[in-house]
């Protein structure tokens, strides 16, 4: 064997495991299919402002060890994420707190808000929430439902909303307080200079090679090294045999415009179900810049289908059951670990990831 461990994908999964693994003096070979390194949180400067290639990555937690691991490759700035909603042209601010209720129906006290709500979620008798509408107008009501959640969701996810799961909502807080920070966590920020230099810190002095996929020869990757790190999709490392686990895709749309400031904040959600994106990006309102110009995404959510890159597992009941199998199968695996987003198949957010392989290397010697 030439090394310890073959890492497949540097995204923010291997890359931990790759430097905590080279930390200990194992000789690690990282593999990525893509050009570049750090999955879906690279970052490129043009025009002088980092862009957030794979969609805005704002960085959270509430874990105090996650966030002084992550600080020691990057300085965070004191980003808090504000972003607002654009509602068949109503803005309204996010999540959904007094300044929202206040734009929606002019209540200006908290108890004000409640009644409004409790009048609103009355009319429908939800005692346990099955799904996320039903979760959704029980925590907020139907007027917010409507033109902040139903549109923008069934964009995102590409069904309705009674045939998605209730937790997806329950990631966005709900504030009887003047409170626009769209995260309740205590540690936010933006690592000044974008995400790929932390990647290219974790990676510093290991070997890595990019534009090779793992699949075009697994016999050989497999026996390279003593273990495998798997952060590529579980259920094609299987061969799809207990069939294909539901992922969603994404389309970007980057484009330059020669301003100052587009839409003067870094996140706009359009949550109708006309327009076809479901957020617009600027970037340089993460990091901020003196750059004449600006640039900005669109998001476009579509359906995700093979040979395409992954954005989200679907975690309904149906995909967490077939996960399961796959999961089986993955415990008898002897020497390859699967993990991350796409190899744990969970909606995990930075922090999560960074928590996983943190218990993840602590277990490897
Ligand atoms: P990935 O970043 O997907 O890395 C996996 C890597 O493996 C990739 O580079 C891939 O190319 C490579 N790979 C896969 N298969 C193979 C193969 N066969 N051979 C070789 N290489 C392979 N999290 C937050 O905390 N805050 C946010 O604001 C936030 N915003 C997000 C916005 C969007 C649009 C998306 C999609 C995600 C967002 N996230 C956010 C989540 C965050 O991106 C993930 O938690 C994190 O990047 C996952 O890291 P990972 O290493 O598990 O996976
Ligand atoms: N959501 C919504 N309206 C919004 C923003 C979010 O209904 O304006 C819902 C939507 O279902 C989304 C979920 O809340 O999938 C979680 O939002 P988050 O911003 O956490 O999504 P992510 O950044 O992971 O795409």
């Amino acid at each position: 064997m030439k090394y310890d461990y073959l890492i497949v994908g540097s995204g923010l999964f291997g890359s931990i495991i790759a430097y905590e693994m080279t930390k200990i003096g194992k000789k690690c070979l990282v593999i990525e299919k893509r050009d570049h390194i750090g999955g879906n949180v690279y970052t490129e400067n043009v025009e002088n402002i980092n862009v957030h290639k794979y969609g805005a990555h704002i960085f959270h937690t509430n874990n105090r060890e996650v966030w002084e691991y992550i600080n020691q490759f990057a300085d965070f700035n004191r980003y808090t994420n504000s972003p607002v909603a654009n509602y068949k042209g109503e803005l309204y601010n996010l999540p959904f707190n007094m300044n929202t209720f206040y734009q929606m129906w002019g209540v200006r006290t908290p108890d004000e808000a409640r009644a409004k709500i409790d009048e609103q979620k009355s009319q429908y008798h939800i005692e346990n929430p099955q799904n996320l509408e039903e979760q959704a107008i029980s925590l907020i009501g139907k007027d917010i439902y409507e033109k902040l959640i139903k549109g923008y969701t069934e964009k995102q996810w590409g069904r309705a909303c009674r045939d998605l799961p209730a937790f997806i909502i329950k990631r966005l807080p709900v504030r009887y307080t003047f409170d626009n920070n769209y995260f309740n966590d205590m540690y936010q920020g933006i690592p000044i200079g974008g995400y790929t230099r932390i990647i290219e810190k974790m990676l510093e002095g290991i070997e890595v090679k990019l534009n090779t996929d793992f699949f075009d020869d697994r016999e050989k990757w497999l026996e390279m090294a003593d273990k495998i790190i798997f952060t590529g999709m579980i259920d094609q490392y299987f061969d799809y045999c207990y069939g294909e686990l539901e992922y969603r895709g994404l389309d970007f749309e980057f484009e330059t415009l020669d301003m100052e400031n587009y839409q003067g904040n870094a996140v706009i959600n359009y949550t109708d179900a006309e327009t076809p994106f479901t957020r617009i990006i600027e970037h340089k309102h993460f990091e901020g810049s003196d750059s004449p110009k600006t640039i900005i995404t669109r998001e476009y959510p579509k359906t995700w289908s093979k040979g395409e890159e992954a954005y989200y597992p679907m975690n309904d009941d149906v995909n967490s059951e077939l996960f399961k199998k796959y999961q089986e199968l993955a415990e008898k695996e002897g020497n390859v670990i699967f993990g991350g987003r796409l190899g744990m198949y969970q909606y995990f957010d930075m922090w999560q990831v960074i928590d996983e392989a943190l218990k993840l290397a602590r277990k490897l010697d």
